[in-house]
């Protein structure tokens, strides 16, 4: 830790949180230790875009390519192959797929052929990129054959389109890496290296540079994508934001539409609206050179109901007043950790670009107003200046952990939460039948740049939102399921008790982020507002969307259990 921190220093004595157990359901029987991502400020990843930084012509003329598994072709992997175990799952080991075969593409080509033979034999294919999925969308049992797209992830500079062209198997890590070491440039997308291009952009991928830089679909200016017509042919299309393109429309669909609804995506073109000239440097926006990251916490041991509630209100009128598009605190980006209690602390990680004016004393200013009036000094567990580039390479949430199980529901807020919010939060973050320190809610700084941009113009219509965040638990035992999925519902459902237990589009909310997939948005033991899943996600874009399923994917070859339904 630097010594010129000017945050509040560390008291002496270890956080609790640091020791904690996470046995879910048995508060007091710990047994193994906490995860990776429940610290450390590289959890807020990322970082944020300011002015074009100098970038070596010859690098930016030169395409960049990702080796790796090229020239195998497309593998097809059956039970029988011993990499079928490997295969058969995503990242949430809830659900482990049963499909007759998993086909690994190469090519567009391959992708093609795929499609076309799982339309002649009448077989239900699903596509799966970075298997991120909260959902089973890639893992249901009547799925018969995955088409994998790990190995499309190429990034390069497509001069002809002059764009960034992204294959869908590209996972986030490496798209920062190559658009900055290649060209000095970056999209804001998501905080976890290990989520794939493919789910992750038409999603309306967000994180932690979105205040400053916007989403990922606001820089998305095509797409190329295999789909269905209504003769059962398999073809490929381009899709473009020109406002000529007779495809227009199924751009914008995959500006938010979500994952597995229209066809297959082989290919982004990346492009900010209204870059100019040839030069790549020029068409997406740059990162800062370096960022300050902070993480700070509030022991639980200190954090009486009052005092919970006194943090959580300065946290979310501080976000109410400074997350307009041209605030300077859209240099600015944290994430508010309120784990369950057995975890120990609550934490704030925070993210500054180093070089925006008086960053240091934005940061303090920020971790101060979010502490005002507590009388506890919070412990800063963190404060370092570091290259922005490094700080992108958190791993992520989960971690490296292959056994995770994780559960997560979402909420859209455009100001700060009502009483019973937190109320309801503070009961099931203090329960003492459940006592997974996995449990928390993760609540992100949201608005800025985000908010520029009017709400139809993408398919992500929330656009005066300033907090986004998610109720979400990780486990890693199947024995704990039940305990884990039943905390996430309730302590969900109460804090919303008043609009019918989701968060409905109100004054004070706004819905629900379709790439934080939750299928209990349809389930009316879990949505009683009379409001469906749909309008959470997409509110009256969805309409639009459907028309865009019925002219694309006129057949319903591509579905999954919140996929986009024909008119
Ligand atoms: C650990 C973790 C961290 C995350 N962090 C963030 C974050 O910071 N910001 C954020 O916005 N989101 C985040 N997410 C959510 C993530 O963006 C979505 O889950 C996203 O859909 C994952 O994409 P994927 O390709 O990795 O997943 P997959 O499971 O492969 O795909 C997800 C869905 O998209 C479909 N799909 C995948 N590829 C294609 C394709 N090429 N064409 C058509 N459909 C396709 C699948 O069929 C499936 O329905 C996170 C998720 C996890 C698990």
């Amino acid at each position: 830790m630097p010594s010129s921190a000017p945050l509040p220093p560390a008291p002496a004595s270890p956080s609790p949180a640091t020791t904690s157990g996470r046995r879910s359901g048995t508060a007091d029987a710990p047994r193994v230790q906490r995860r990776t991502f429940l610290s450390g400020t590289a959890a807020v990843g990322g970082a944020f875009a300011v002015t074009a930084a100098g970038v070596s012509p010859a690098l930016a003329a030169e395409p960049v390519r990702a080796g790796g598994t090229r020239g195998a072709g497309p593998v097809t992997v059956r039970p029988n192959d011993r990499r079928y175990a490997d295969l058969r799952r995503g990242t949430n080991q809830r659900w482990v797929g049963s499909p007759q075969k998993i086909v690994l593409a190469e090519t567009t080509a391959d992708v093609v052929a795929a499609v076309q033979r799982a339309v002649d034999s009448g077989r239900r294919l699903a596509v799966r990129s970075g298997g991120h999925c909260y959902e089973d969308f890639t893992t249901s049992q009547d799925i018969e054959i995955v088409l994998d797209l790990s190995r499309m992830d190429d990034v390069s500079y497509d001069r002809r389109r002059r764009a960034f062209s992204v294959q869908p198997g590209a996972p986030l890590g490496r798209i920062y890496d190559r658009l900055y070491k290649g060209w000095g440039v970056y999209l804001p997308a998501g905080n976890c290296p290990t989520v794939a291009a493919g789910g992750h952009i038409q999603g309306g991928g967000y994180g932690s540079m979105s205040r400053r830089d916007g989403l990922a679909v606001d820089h998305l200016y095509g797409i190329e994508i295999v789909v269905v017509r209504a003769d059962g042919t398999a073809r490929t299309v381009v899709a473009t934001r020109e406002p000529d393109d007779p495809h227009r429309e199924l751009w914008w669909a995959h500006t938010g539409g979500g994952g597995g609804n229209f066809g297959v995506v082989t290919r982004y073109w990346l492009r900010s609206p209204g870059a100019t000239g040839t030069d790549p440097a020029a068409q997406l926006p740059t990162p800062p050179r370096e960022v300050w990251l902070s993480e700070v916490a509030w022991p639980w041991e200190r954090l009486s109901e009052a005092r919970f509630t006194r943090l959580m209100r300065n946290h979310g009128d501080w976000h109410t007043r400074h997350s307009g598009p041209d605030s300077p605190y859209t240099a600015l980006f944290s994430q508010l950790k309120t784990f369950h209690r057995s975890a120990g602390a609550v934490v704030l990680d925070s993210l500054v670009d180093a070089g925006a004016p008086d960053a240091e004393g934005m940061l303090r200013r920020y971790v101060a107003a979010v502490g005002e009036g507590l009388g506890i000094r919070p412990q800063v567990r963190q404060y370092r200046r570091m290259p922005w580039l490094h700080a992108t390479q958190w791993p992520g949430f989960t971690g490296p952990d292959p056994t995770i199980r994780f559960k997560g529901k979402s909420v859209y807020a455009r100001r700060t939460y009502a009483d019973a919010h937190i109320a309801a939060a503070y009961r099931h973050l203090t329960r003492d039948d459940f006592g997974n320190p996995g449990a928390l809610l993760m609540i992100a700084s949201y608005g800025g740049a985000v908010n520029r941009v009017a709400p139809d113009a993408t398919a992500v219509p929330q656009r005066d939102s300033v907090l986004k965040y998610q109720v979400v638990s990780l486990w890693d035992d199947a024995a704990d399921d039940a305990a884990n999925v039943g905390w996430v519902r309730e302590c969900y459902r109460d804090m919303f008790a008043a609009t019918g237990g989701v968060p409905v589009p109100n004054g004070t909310t706004d819905g629900c982020f379709v790439n934080y997939a939750d299928v209990d948005l349809a389930d009316p033991r879990w949505n009683s507002s009379g409001v469906p899943w749909h309008e959470l996600y997409y509110k009256d874009g969805y309409r639009r969307l459907q028309r865009v399923k019925a002219a694309w994917d006129p057949t319903g070859f591509f579905r999954h259990a919140q996929s986009v339904r024909h008119v």
